[in-house]
């Protein structure tokens, strides 16, 4: 049997292939473990000798494989003498809402995300759904590959309660913002129709949507374990729903990714935008009603810094990966963070990328600009990104060229020819001018590097991709 893959905060694999019962359950023991230990630390801290079992909450997303996952994960972490407390079929968001909602010592996310329907898999989760750091990934994993796990006794196993009302709590918390006005919401009424790919967003966000006073038509919101499209919502993905819009004449469509912590939209003549402005939306809404600063990543659309400078607001860029951005939120008390590939944070809901929340803004910025999403699309100064990716035969050598990129780049940002150049390392190497950048990163999973770069038209933007490509070839080979 293969072994699971890392993903960002667990573990992924193909049910049946790299991910059996048997693993996800010693995956869980490991994690009951590691909860039971952290909180004997703090315990010892506290000096608080309470001897209540460590909460850990459980949800899943609409897979098919979600109830033997279910089974395998709660039968490791009650042998570790953990209380259970299972949320159901549930938006991951939701989850983690629920886990800091309940105060909980972990929680364990059952889901995918947008990988295809034949994977499943773990996220984890320490106290109130902080997903784990990078030091703590590798604490588990040391637990997990050496079995070191403290088993509860026969007669102190753990227990498992289910929680019914999760959605409607993370709703009435959306709601409760200080940023939500029913009464702009309702008056415009507006026509959405939303995709959930039958995914876990599937009846949390058509609820939502008509909480929010919207007129709502669901296309894919059967969360019944297939995937009718793609569970990443790429343009190509959504043909169904550019129809739909279209032929309903709505204001705007909506869809997520299959776990519903990322939001996409498209416009109201049924064009899919890019996913880059869910987060510019939501951050120039945001942005209107308080003041802060904003976190994105190395590779965010430019678009967040035009949406700043209109605010006078601040923007902090960090490596790429939603743990990234949150750390930085928390450290900067930023009131908004995102990534381009359309999860955002609301840091007064939670911190993580949260696509129910997303919802809320976006529908709220369409009704109070009393304008089309087209028109809010254009309001915004215009970017093209490009993405290449090159093979190199070990990660190790992706390793060298992204250091002797790094180098070169640096001597040439110090010659007068190449004035007005800034580089920026805080995730693999960026350059960075005015209005473009380009930006090399290694893989973290397979043997390539990969290019990415961003400037005012296609052609500008292809160019740099292929300029970089060009350099890193030479230095693949030399
Ligand atoms: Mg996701």
């Amino acid at each position: 049997m293969d072994t699971p893959i890392a993903s960002v905060s667990g573990i992924r694999g193909i049910v049946g292939e790299s991910l059996s019962a048997a693993m996800l359950t010693r995956f869980a023991t490991a994690f009951g473990t590691m909860v039971n230990t952290a909180k004997c630390r703090h315990r010892e801290d506290t000096r608080n000798n309470s001897e209540r079992p460590n909460t850990v909450v459980v949800g899943r997303d609409s897979r098919a494989s979600g109830e033997m996952v279910r089974l395998a994960v709660v039968a490791g972490l009650i042998s570790t003498g953990c209380r259970v407390i299972d949320v159901g079929l549930c938006p991951t968001p939701t989850i983690l809402f629920m886990a800091k909602e309940l105060n909980a010592s972990g929680s364990i996310v059952i889901t995918a995300s947008h990988n295809p329907v034949e994977w499943n898999g773990l996220e984890f989760a320490l106290e109130s759904g902080r997903l784990l750091n990078q030091a703590e990934r590798e604490q588990f994993m040391q637990i997990y590959e050496s079995m070191d796990c403290n088993l509860a006794k026969w007669n102190q196993q753990g227990s498992v309660e289910t929680y019914e009302g999760a959605v409607n709590r993370h709703i009435e918390k959306i709601l409760d913002c200080d940023w939500v006005n029913l009464d702009v919401l309702r008056a415009r009424a507006l026509n959405v129709v939303i995709d959930c790919g039958n995914g876990a967003g599937s009846v949390a966000s058509p609820h939502l949507l008509r909480q929010l006073g919207c007129r709502v038509v669901e296309i894919n919101c059967i969360p019944d374990g297939r995937f009718p499209r793609s569970a990443e919502p790429t343009p190509d993905a959504l043909e169904q729903l550019c129809t739909a819009v279209f032929a309903n004449g709505a204001d705007i469509g909506l869809a997520h990714d299959g776990d519903a912590d990322r939001l996409v939209i498209v416009s109201e003549d049924g064009v899919p935008v890019s996913s880059e402005y869910t987060f510019a939306l939501s951050a120039d809404f945001i942005l209107k009603k308080r003041c802060g600063d904003v976190v994105g990543t190395v590779s965010t659309s430019l678009m967040i810094d035009d949406i700043a400078a209109r605010h006078q607001s601040r923007v902090h860029r960090t490596p790429v990966g939603v743990g990234f951005v949150v750390e930085k939120m928390r450290e900067s008390n930023a009131v908004i963070g995102g990534e381009g590939t359309g999860g955002v944070v609301f840091p007064e809901i939670q911190y993580t990328t949260d696509g129910l929340a997303s919802i809320a803004a976006i529908i709220h910025q369409l009704a109070e600009s009393n304008t089309t999403v087209s028109a809010l699309v254009k309001s915004l100064p215009s970017y093209t990104m490009c993405q290449k990716k090159l093979e190199s035969h070990s990660q190790s050598l992706s390793e060298a060229v992204v250091q002797r990129a790094a180098e070169i780049y640096a001597k040439g940002s110090q010659s007068t020819e190449n004035e007005g150049v800034f580089l920026d390392l805080t995730d693999g190497v960026k350059r960075v001018w005015g209005d473009s950048w380009v930006n090399i990163r290694k893989s973290g999973t397979e043997p390539v590097i990969r290019v990415f770069s961003e400037a005012p038209t296609a052609d500008h933007a292809e160019l740099l991709c292929n300029e970089t490509v060009e350099t890193l070839k030479g230095l693949i080979e030399s």
